[in-house]
C-alpha cells in the first residue's frame, strides 16, 4: 500500500506541479497581452491598496452581503489557504505513517485550528453545494444566478475540496489512534470520534490506512491542480489564486467600487488629447488585447457565481445580456486567441495580418480561427459579443456593486461601445436623434436655449438668471443645474418648480444658468460617443468656471472646490459634474437636491406640516444610489412628511432595480423582452402604494410612463402618482391655503423617441 501511495502521489504531484506552474506563466503572459494603463492608475497608494485587499478577503465584506453564503466562502477560502502545512504532513506520512510535522505540529493552538478549519471549510463546502443545488438551472432556468456558468467545473471543485476537508478530518483522527490518544483532548476537539473509532485498529492497518488517506488527499489536490493547470479559463478555480491581485488593483485604492465616474479613454496607456489625437490612438475596442491588462485579469478572475446576473435589469427581463455571460465570453476568447497574439499575430485598423507566416506557423488552428472573430458581431457573423448584448446595458451598476471579486463590467462595455459608435458608426439608430439634437441644440430633444427658462415664467416668483439678473455665482448660494429634462420635460419640470419654489420658501439664494445650460453629457458618454461628451463638457467647464468669477487659464484665480457649490435634481447631471467634470478641469462642489432638503427640513428652515394620508413606496435611482451612494435623504425627507406610510420594495438601496433608462438607454428602442420600467413598476405595484417616488427627472418619465400604461389597462388603480420626493415636500410644507402653483404648459415637449410605455 505504502509504495502505490508513494508512486500515485509522487507521480501525480510532479505532473501537476509542472501543469499548474505553466498555466500560472500563460496567465501572467495572457494578461500583459493588454493595453497599458495610465502610470500609477493602478498601483498608487499601495499601502491603502493592501488594506483594502486585507479587509475585502479578512472581512469577506462584498460576499458577506449575501448572507450565509458569505460565511461558507469565508471558510472555504480560508481553509484553502491556510491547509497547506496538512499537504505538507500527507507527504510525510506517505513515508513514515506517524509523521508529524516538527515544532508546529504538536503544537496545540495549531492542531485546534486545523480541526476547527477543516471542519467547518467540509460545512462550508457542503452549504455552498447546497445552494448550488438548489439554484440550478434546470429548475430556477433564468432565475438561476448559476444559468450559463460552468457547473461541471464547479462540481469538480467543490467535490475536490469535499474530499480534501474529509480527508484532514480523516487523517486526524487516524493520527489520534496512531500516537495513542487515550482520551478527550483539546487538540482533537473535532476529530476525537475517529480516534476513539480507530483506537483498537492494530498498527500495520492503521499505517496502511494513513497511506491510503494521504494519498486520497494528495491525489485529489493534484488532480485539481492538473484540471486546473489544462484550462487556464477555468475562472470556478483560478480565482483563489487572482482574486487577490483583481482587488488589489481596483481602480480606487480606498476600496470603493468603480461606479461613478467613466474613465478618461487612453490609447496605448495614455489619456487621449482630443485636441490633438495621435494618429495611431486608438478609439474605444475592437479586439480582446486593445482591453487593458487589468481589463483582461478582470475576464481571468470571475467566478462564474453569477451575482452579477441575478441582480442585471436586462437580464432579468429577457434581454440576452448577462455581464456574467459577457465577461466569461470575453475570457474564453481572450484566452482561445493568445497563442496567435503571443506568436506576434494581430491586426492593423484596416484589419491586414501583422504577422507573417513564419511567426503564425506554429499557432493552433483554434487559435487562428478564435483570432478571425469579430469582437461585436451576431451569431450569424461568429461575433464574440452580440450588438443586442452590447446595447442592452443601462450602465446602473449593479453588477459592478455586487461583483465579489470587483469586476469593472461598465468600464469594458462603454470601451466596446465607444469603438462601434466613433469608428464604426454602428449602434440602435434610434439614439442617433439624440446625438444630432446634441450636437446642434445642446439638449436631447433639440429645442431652443431658449425654452430651457420657460418653467421659471410658471412660478410665482423671481428665478435670478447668470448674467442677466446676477453679475456671477457669487452673489448666491448655490447654482442650480437644471439640467435638459428639468428644464424641458413636462414630467420632470413639476420637480424643477417644486424643488425652486422650497428654496424659495426656505431662503435660499440661488441662480440659474438659464439658456447657456447644455446638456452635461451623460448619454453620449455612455453610448460611446466620448468626442461630443467631450465637447459638451469643456464647454460647460468653460461657462461655469466664469460664472464662479474664475478664469479658467490663470491657476491663481482658482477657487477652492467648496466655494464652487452646485445643487442638481437629475442624478445624471450630479454625477457627470461631480465625478468627471474633474477629468476636464472642472472642480466643484456638487449636491443632490435631496440632500439639500434633507438639510433644511433639519435646520426647520423647510417644515413639513401637512399631512399626506399615503403608502409610498420609493425607488432608488442607479446613479444617486449606487453610482454615488445617496440613499438616506430621500428617505429622511419621506420620514418627516406627517401621515405617511413608507414600505420598501424587495429590491432597493445597493440591490436596487433600474427603471430602464440609465446607459442611454432612455433614448433607444427596447425591442426585447419585458419592458424593464415594466418590472420595476410590477414590483412597486406589488406593495399596493398611493405613491411612487423617486429623485430623478429620467427615473420620473420611465416610471409614470409605465404606471399611465398600467392604469389604461387596468392593472393599477388611477389614484397611483409618481413623484419626486421634492413634489411630496412641498405638498406637505405649504398648508391648504397656499395658493397652488400654476398648471404646467401644454406644448412642453416629449422625449423623443418617446419610450413606449406597455
Ligand atoms: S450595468 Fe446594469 S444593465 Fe449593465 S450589465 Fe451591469 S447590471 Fe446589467
Ligand atoms: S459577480 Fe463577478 S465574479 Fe460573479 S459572475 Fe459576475 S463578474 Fe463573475
Amino acid at each position: 500500500m505504502q509504495l502505490a501511495a508513494i508512486i500515485v502521489s509522487l507521480l501525480l504531484t510532479v505532473v501537476g506541479v509542472a501543469l499548474i506552474s505553466r498555466a500560472i506563466a500563460q496567465i501572467v503572459q495572457h494578461v500583459r497581452l493588454g493595453q497599458p494603463v495610465p502610470a500609477g492608475s493602478r498601483t498608487d497608494r499601495w499601502k491603502q491598496r493592501s488594506l483594502t485587499l486585507a479587509r475585502e478577503f479578512v472581512g469577506h465584506t462584498r460576499m458577506n452581503r449575501w448572507g450565509i453564503v458569505g460565511v461558507a466562502h469565508w471558510f472555504v477560502a480560508v481553509g484553502f489557504l491556510t491547509l497547506g502545512l496538512t499537504i505538507v504532513n500527507a507527504y510525510g506520512q506517505l513515508f513514515q505513517a506517524d509523521w508529524i510535522i516538527p515544532w508546529i505540529g504538536t503544537w496545540p493552538p495549531y492542531e485546534v485550528y486545523i480541526e476547527f478549519i477543516a471542519l467547518f471549510t467540509t460545512l462550508g463546502i457542503l452549504t455552498l453545494m447546497g445552494i448550488r443545488l438548489l439554484s440550478l438551472p434546470s429548475r430556477a432556468g433564468r432565475k438561476s444566478r448559476f444559468t450559463g456558468s460552468k457547473l461541471g467545473q464547479a462540481y469538480f471543485v467543490e467535490y475536490v475540496i469535499l474530499i480534501i476537508g474529509l480527508a484532514v478530518l480523516l487523517l486526524r483522527g487516524l493520527e489520534g489512534a496512531i500516537h495513542h490518544v487515550d482520551g478527550y483532548e483539546a487538540s482533537y476537539w473535532v476529530s476525537y470520534p475517529l480516534v476513539a473509532a480507530f483506537r483498537d485498529l492494530d498498527v500495520s492497518t492503521l499505517q496502511n490506512l494513513i497511506y491510503l488517506t494521504a494519498m486520497i488527499k494528495l491525489g485529489a489536490t493534484m488532480i485539481w491542480a492538473i484540471t486546473v493547470g489544462l484550462n487556464t479559463n477555468m475562472g470556478v478555480a483560478w480565482h483563489r489564486f487572482l482574486a487577490f491581485p483583481n482587488i488589489w488593483f481596483k481602480r480606487n485604492a480606498s476600496g470603493a467600487v468603480s461606479l461613478g465616474a467613466l474613465q478618461p479613454m487612453t490609447s496605448g496607456g495614455k489619456p487621449i488629447d482630443w485636441e490633438d489625437p495621435g494618429e495611431d490612438d486608438v478609439f474605444g475596442v475592437s479586439q480582446v488585447e486593445q482591453f487593458s491588462w487589468k481589463g483582461l485579469l478582470d475576464f481571468s478572475t470571475c467566478t462564474e457565481c453569477g451575482r452579477c446576473q441575478s441582480q442585471c435589469p436586462a437580464w432579468n427581463t429577457g434581454k440576452p445580456l448577462s455581464p456574467k455571460l459577457l465577461i466569461m465570453s470575453l475570457r474564453d476568447h481572450a484566452h482561445a486567441k493568445a497563442p496567435y497574439l503571443l506568436a506576434g499575430g494581430g491586426k492593423t485598423m484596416e484589419g491586414e495580418e501583422r504577422a507573417s507566416e513564419e511567426q503564425l506557423k506554429d499557432v493552433p488552428a483554434a487559435a487562428l480561427a478564435e483570432a478571425e472573430r469579430p469582437l461585436i458581431g451576431t451569431a450569424e457573423e461568429n461575433g464574440v459579443i452580440d450588438p443586442d448584448v452590447l446595447w442592452s446595458c443601462t450602465t446602473c451598476g449593479a453588477c459592478v456593486e455586487q461583483c465579489p471579486v470587483d469586476i469593472e463590467h461598465i468600464d469594458h462595455i462603454v470601451d466596446m461601445r465607444r469603438y462601434q459608435v466613433m469608428i464604426e458608426s454602428s449602434f440602435p439608430s434610434e439614439a442617433g436623434t439624440m446625438l444630432k439634437n446634441l450636437e446642434k441644440k445642446g439638449n436631447p430633444w433639440g429645442l431652443a436655449k431658449k425654452k430651457r427658462l420657460e418653467w421659471t415664467k410658471e412660478v410665482d416668483f423671481e428665478v435670478p438668471v447668470v448674467g442677466e439678473d446676477v453679475e456671477d455665482l457669487t452673489e448666491v448660494d448655490y447654482l442650480y443645474w437644471v439640467g435638459c429634462a428639468g428644464a424641458l420635460e413636462d414630467r420632470a419640470k413639476k420637480t424643477t418648480k417644486a424643488f425652486a419654489e422650497l428654496l424659495n420658501i426656505a431662503g435660499v439664494k440661488f441662480a440659474i444658468m438659464g439658456g447657456d445650460e447644455k446638456c452635461t453629457g451623460d448619454s453620449p458618454r455612455r453610448l460611446g460617443n466620448e468626442p461630443l461628451f467631450q465637447q459638451l463638457g469643456a464647454e460647460n467647464v468653460a461657462m461655469l468656471n466664469m460664472a464662479f468669477g474664475e478664469d479658467d487659464e490663470d491657476e491663481s484665480t482658482k477657487k477652492p472646490k467648496s466655494a464652487k457649490k452646485i445643487i442638481a435634481t437629475c442624478p445624471h447631471c450630479f454625477n457627470t459634474i461631480a465625478n468627471e467634470y474633474p477629468q476636464l478641469g472642472g472642480e466643484y462642489e456638487v449636491i443632490h437636491h435631496t440632500q439639500l432638503l434633507q438639510h433644511l427640513v433639519d435646520e426647520g428652515r423647510l417644515v413639513p406640516v401637512t399631512p399626506v394620508e399615503a403608502l409610498i413606496t420609493y425607488h432608488d435611482p442607479c446613479y444617486l444610489g449606487r453610482h454615488n451612494k445617496i440613499y438616506t435623504p430621500p428617505r429622511e425627507i419621506i420620514a418627516k412628511v406627517p401621515g405617511i406610510r413608507s414600505e420598501e420594495m424587495h429590491r432597493h438601496k445597493e440591490r436596487g432595480f433600474c427603471c430602464g433608462a440609465g446607459g442611454a438607454r432612455m433614448w433607444m428602442e427596447e425591442r426585447i423582452g419585458k419592458r424593464v420600467n415594466n418590472e420595476r413598476v410590477d414590483e412597486a405595484l406589488s406593495l399596493d402604494p398611493d405613491i411612487i417616488s423617486t429623485a430623478c427627472p429620467f427615473c420620473l418619465v420611465m416610471l409614470t410612463d409605465s404606471v399611465n400604461g398600467k392604469k389604461n389597462d387596468g392593472q393599477a388603480k388611477e389614484s397611483v402618482q409618481v413623484v419626486d420626493v421634492a413634489q411630496l415636500l412641498l405638498d406637505s410644507v405649504k398648508t391648504p391655503t397656499d395658493p397652488e402653483p400654476p398648471a404646467a404648459t401644454a406644448d412642453a415637449p416629449e422625449p423623443e423617441p418617446a419610450p413606449a410605455a406597455g
